[in-house]
């Protein structure tokens, strides 16, 4: 409330969730482990890559200047940390219309023939299934539905 007070609302609020296949929490499992069994070294992961995301944020102001941030860290009930983090723009960087908002967020599919990299962690990470009848072993799929409900109307 005293940041908010003295630099005015949050303009970001951004989340960053471990992801348990980072290349460098699966070089340092030993046999038969899964990132979950071992916090001490997905914390030390996400924690370096917290670290570098403050400093695009914070040191290099890839979105702006920061006049204030905010950040937390919990742990998910499957033992991964994620990071919920609210930053404060100077004035002349806040987001005012669209055009600003579609400068720093983009919820489409990155191209593929041009972005691949990119294309297959969005896939990847962000995107439900396939699952149902054609893929009844899907993780999700439970007594032969989804448990998550998918697929879902428009
Ligand atoms: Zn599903």
């Amino acid at each position: 409330m005293a940041l908010i007070k003295k630099f005015g609302k949050p303009d970001l609020f951004i989340t960053m969730t471990c992801n348990p296949n980072w290349p460098e929490t699966l070089h340092e499992l030993r046999p038969g482990e899964e990132a979950n069994d071992r916090p001490d070294l997905t914390s030390r992961v996400f924690n370096m890559k917290l670290n570098a995301l403050f400093k695009d944020l914070l040191q290099n102001g890839v979105l702006g200047t920061v006049m204030a941030d905010i950040h937390v860290v919990e742990w998910q009930k499957r033992g991964l940390p994620h990071g919920h983090i609210l930053i404060i723009l100077r004035n002349q960087d806040k987001l005012r219309d669209n055009s600003d908002y579609d400068r720093i967020v983009c919820a489409e599919l990155p191209d593929k023939s041009t972005h691949l990299e990119l294309y297959n962690i969005v896939t990847s990470r962000m995107l439900h299934g396939p699952c149902g009848a054609l893929h009844p072993s899907y993780p999700c799929m439970v007594n032969g539905a989804c448990s998550k409900s998918y697929p879902k109307t428009f």
